[in-house]
Formats: structure tokens, sequence, C-alpha cells
């Protein structure tokens, strides 16, 4: 038997609905806030993923799906979509628009790991960028308009982590003191941590292990290193958060996993998650597009998990659809099956909603479907020139023409 591959899952209709229904909260807030929707390929160049993610990062050093497209260029599965979303930024050359750009995504991506609740290896992702803006405000309505989309969903239990990571120049220098630090207690790490001091000491702060996270609480913290004009920006956006009444964790040991941030950085967690917590993250980026090739551009952004909102957002509730006609055969001919067929087309193209009887069952049968479906009427075609309309509320019926059945309905005369 053929299965879906490993961390690869179906969305069955229930869970369209709720992802549709999730769909819907985020063009409402962020359409209000003047995000425009954007999606980029399936696929980028491998290139813009080391570029834009960084080579020191898990992501790019063991989590990308990458591919020869058979003429020896590597292509690689989106991992994430803030280095697709600026490659496009400037291919179409939208440092010409007026700035900022507010664009959001809602789209799969691909990382290879070990798959568990609320860890895929193909997932979905709400994202939010303002590119070409650089003041506190950007990054707080960014945080603003995310807290408010947790909210509409109803995701429990979450808590706000901040922080801020300064500029390259500030977290270079902290880096080589950090470094120092790592070297100099490399008893108290452990092996793996000690493995990495030189490639991406910051994690060490990430470690698992307890005796690493005991010798990491005495280590620096870069937020205690910050330039002024850094420090300034984060106060600032603290203020416009306090002020927002958005209640958040300093954390002077946030790191997350992509290596293009600068300044603000966030996370938004569930306790209702367990161990996979992360629903939501991001920060600001202000040096990505001009690495990517394009001209210097602040911006700033954060990703969502649809399946981690969904799942810490419990049961979102979804209505049925609802059913206005259920088209019934009271047997079945070439003149009965296309009277049927016709009827529910125009029920259809007079905006109603619609199902033909399609199973041969019987006349006892539909009227059972037409009731599990809560349809509000059923018309039961006899033949070309006749019909009976049923009420399901009241039980009413009456005999009819079928072309009668549609203006009936929608005089909504009681039969
Ligand atoms: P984690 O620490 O859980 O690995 P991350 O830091 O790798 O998360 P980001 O790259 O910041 O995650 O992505 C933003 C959000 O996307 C996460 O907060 C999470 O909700 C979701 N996410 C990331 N990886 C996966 C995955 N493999 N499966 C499902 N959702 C994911
Ligand atoms: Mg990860």
């Amino acid at each position: 038997m053929i299965q879906a591959p490993r961390g690869t899952y179906d969305v069955l209709p229930e869970d369209a609905d709720r992802r549709e229904l999730l769909e819907t909260h985020v063009r409402r807030i962020l359409g209000a806030a003047g995000f425009r929707r954007v999606e980029t390929p399936t696929f980028e160049s491998t290139e813009l993923f080391a570029r834009g993610v960084g080579e020191a990062t898990d992501i790019v050093q063991k989590e990308m799906y990458s591919f020869d497209d058979g003429g020896g260029r590597s292509l690689t599965l989106r991992p994430e979509g803030t280095a697709p979303v600026c490659r496009a930024y400037i291919e179409h050359g939208m440092h010409k628009l007026p700035q900022p750009v507010k664009l959001w995504y809602l789209s799969s991506f691909f990382r290879s790991e070990a798959p568990q609740r609320g860890r895929y290896r193909q997932f979905w992702q709400v994202g939010a960028e303002v590119i070409g803006a650089s003041g506190p405000d950007a990054d707080a309505e960014l945080i603003v308009v995310l807290s408010e989309l947790l909210g509409a969903l109803g995701v429990k239990d979450v808590r706000l982590r901040l922080a801020s990571l300064g500029s390259p120049e500030t977290r270079n220098e902290y880096r080589g003191e950090l470094t120092t630090y790592l070297r100099e207690h490399e008893d108290g790490l452990s092996s793996e941590v000690r493995a990495r001091i030189e490639l991406n000491p910051m994690r060490a702060f990430d470690a698992s292990d307890p005796r690493t996270q005991e010798t990491m609480r005495g280590a620096p913290k870069l937020m205690d290193r910050l330039a002024a004009d850094d420090a300034e920006h984060f106060a600032q956006v603290r203020v416009l958060l306090e002020d927002a009444g958005i209640p958040y964790e300093l954390d002077t040991t946030l790191v997350r996993g992509l290596d293009y941030y600068t300044r603000t950085l966030f996370e938004f967690t569930s306790e209702a998650l367990g161990a996979q917590s992360g629903v939501a993250g991001g920060g600001r980026y202000d040096r990505l597009i001009e690495q990517l090739g394009g001209p210097a551009t602040p911006a700033s952004g954060w990703a969502a998990g649809v399946e981690r909102m969904l799942l810490a957002a419990g049961g979102l509730p979804t209505a049925p659809e609802l059913v206005d006609l259920f088209v019934a055969r009271a047997a079945h001919s070439d003149d009965v099956d296309r009277t049927a067929f016709e009827l529910a087309r125009e029920a259809r193209r007079a905006g109603m909603a619609a199902q033909l009887e399609l199973t041969g069952r019987s006349l006892k049968g539909q009227l059972k479907q037409a009731h599990r479906l809560g349809a509000r009427y059923v018309a039961i075609v006899a033949d070309r020139t006749h019909a009976s309309l049923k009420n399901m509320e009241s039980g009413e019926q009456h005999e009819l023409q079928p072309q009668d059945v549609i203006p009936t309905i929608l005089r909504g005369s009681r039969l």
C-alpha cells in the first residue's frame, strides 16, 4: 500500500474548512493593515537560501531538500519565505514603489527534519513582511497584527519573547567575546555545542543540555552590548508594545534559526503545544536585501506555523456547508436524469447551494442523504413535467412542475 511520505499529511475536508477560516482571518487582519498577498515559486536557486538564510544555520546545514534541475543547477524546495519574498522585491524593482511595501503570504515550506507533532517535512506558514521601513513602529505594528491574528484564531496560552540583536557589527564584536567565554568554559559545554563554537557560538544559548544551560547563565549577553541607536530603537519598540497592551518577556538568550536578523527579534510560543512550542517568529532584517544584491533596504517580518496555530487553537469552529436544495429522482430514466441534472445546475445559477443525487440510492435513501446534508428543500423529479418539493424543516410537500421549483424556493413561499 502506498502511503503519504513521512512527515507529510493530507488536508481532509474538515481540516480544509479550518484552514479556510484561518485564511479568512489572515486576509481580514493583514488586509486592514495594508498588507497585500504575494506568492513565490515552490523552489528557488539553492544559492538564494545559502546567502539569504545563512550557511551556518540548521536550515541550510541539514534541513534543505535540494536537487539538480538536470542542467547542473542546484534548486531547493523553499524552507522559508523571507528570502524568496526579498528576491521577488529586488527582481521586480519594488524599491521604486512607494515605501514601505507590505506583503503577506500563505504557502507551504519544506524542511527535512524528524517528524513529530507540530513538526512536518511539508508544512504551511503565514508570513508578513514590511519592506522599506526602518522604524520601531514597523516592528511593533508587525507584532500587533500577529498578536491580533493569534487572538482571533483562539491560539491558547501564548507568550511573547522579545530581544534585540543590534547591528551585525555589534554582533561580531560580541561574538568574539562570547567565543572567548565558551572557550574558557569548554568543560561545562556539551560536545555538540563545543564542536560549533566557531561556527555559531550564539546557538549555545539554544542548547537543551542542562549543564550547557547552566554554563550559559554566566555568559555575556548581547542585549547588554547594544550600540546607542540600536538600544534606542529597541526601547521604542517596547514602549509601543506596552501602549498596545501586549505583554512580553525580555529574553537575553533568544536565538532564532536564521542568520539575517538585526535589531528586533521575537518569538510567540504556546504552552498548549508541548515540545514544539514555537508558534511564530520574526524580526528585523535590515541587511538581507543588500546581501541578496538589492539596494540597501530596511525590512522586518514574521512567519507563523499554520499547523501549530491550529493545534494550539483547539477546535476552531467551522460551519458546515449549507445545502439549499437536494435534487432527488423518483425513478431512473433519461428524462428524469436530464431534468434533475438541469434543475441542480439552474439552482446554482440562481445562487443556491444545490446537490444532485449521484449514486443509485432508493428514494428513501435519497431523502436520508438530503437530511444528512442538512438540505432545506428536496426536489423529487418524477419526469420532465412532474416533481414534488419538500420543505425539510416543516415536512410540507407539494406537487409542481420542475421549472417552478426554483421560483417557489426563491419566493420562500410556504408550500
Ligand atoms: P523550531 O524551533 O520549532 O524548529 P524554527 O525556529 O525553525 O522553529 P521558523 O523558521 O522561525 O521556525 O518558522 C516559523 C514558524 O514556522 C515556527 O514558529 C513554527 O510554527 C513553524 N515551523 C517551523 N518549522 C516547522 C516544521 N518543520 N513543521 C511545522 N511547522 C514548522
Ligand atoms: Mg526549526
